[in-house]
């Protein structure tokens, strides 16, 4: 579902939401934009932090809960671990999350199934699914025979 984007669509998106570009968020947005793995807090903060060294944790934090605020990031509390990250410049799409390997599949959606009520401003739909990914179920079919 995952799209090319530039560091212009980045910019746009930024200066619609009125939010001022920085280094720190054009970095952050391209890694969630170009991962597929619907990646955690940490997860972003260890791999920017690798090319930018002075890159503090609570910077990824505080730009992460903005950019969500925003609408530019979908953040789902899909465990209880950590908040996922995914873009919002998507098609509607529900989630799996494996139980096993924690890895959160994208499921297409037909439409948005829902709406909130009269009354209510909502800004982040989710739906999540949480089971056991194909590639887990084999391999636990396997350890089984063994
Ligand atoms: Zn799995
Ligand atoms: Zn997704």
């Amino acid at each position: 579902m995952k799209k090319d984007y530039n560091r212009t669509d980045f910019l746009k998106m930024l200066a619609n939401a009125g939010i001022r570009s920085s280094v720190q968020r054009l970095a952050i947005l391209e890694y969630v934009f170009m991962c597929e793995s619907h990646p955690a807090a940490e997860e972003i903060y260890s791999a920017l932090v690798r090319s930018n060294p002075m890159l503090s944790r609570t910077t990824v934090f505080n730009n992460l809960r903005l950019l969500s605020e925003k609408g530019i990031l979908n953040d789902m509390d899909i465990s209880s671990e950590s908040t996922r990250y995914d873009s919002t410049d998507t098609p509607p799409h529900a989630h799996f999350m494996c139980r096993k390997c924690r890895r959160i599949f994208d499921i297409p959606l037909a439409m948005p199934v829902m709406s909130a009520p009269h009354g209510f401003h909502c800004d982040n739909v989710n739906v999540f699914f949480k089971g056991v990914c194909p590639q887990c179920m084999e391999k636990s079919d396997v350890d089984k025979k063994k």
